[in-house]
Parts: C-alpha cells; structure tokens; sequence
C-alpha cells in the first residue's frame, strides 16, 4: 500500500497543489511529529512528505512509508 497524495486540495477542490521533497519529521530543535517511527536511532527521525494547497493554504502531511509499517506495532502510537 502506498499512500499517494491526491493532487485535489480536500479544503477547496483547487488544484494547485504542491509536495515537498521527503523531510525529517523532526529532531533537532522540531519536535518529532512521527515519534518510534524513525528508521534507527543513528539514522533519525522518520520521514514525510508536506503537501501544500497554493489556493487556500491548507497544508497536509504524509508519514514516509517506513514510518506507515511501524505504526501498528509502535508502543509510542495507540489505535483509535
Ligand atoms: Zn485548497
């Protein structure tokens, strides 16, 4: 399963929408927005993709598909 961000925005139906490359869910001085899902703790935190509506401005986000296989057994995250 791969998540594939539509290129509809879901706030306006625009269509001006634009993904970032795959950055660090956090470390350093951000918080870490994807705790327990990273790869290993000496290659860092877990990766996502910002997608971003140039007409409303509407900002999602997109956990990296390593991070997507660890949630269910992550003891940092529970099922709702
Ligand atoms: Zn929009």
């Amino acid at each position: 399963m791969t998540m594939k961000p539509s290129s509809t925005c879901p706030g306006c139906n625009g269509r001006r929408v634009y993904a970032s490359k795959e950055i660090s869910a956090g470390g350093g001085h951000a918080p870490d927005y994807l705790p327990g899902l990273g790869q290993s703790w000496w290659s860092g935190a877990a990766k996502l993709t910002v997608v971003v509506c140039a007409d409303c401005g509407l900002i999602r986000s997109f956990a990296g598909e390593d991070a997507l296989r660890k949630l269910p057994d992550s003891k940092h995250w529970r099922k709702l």
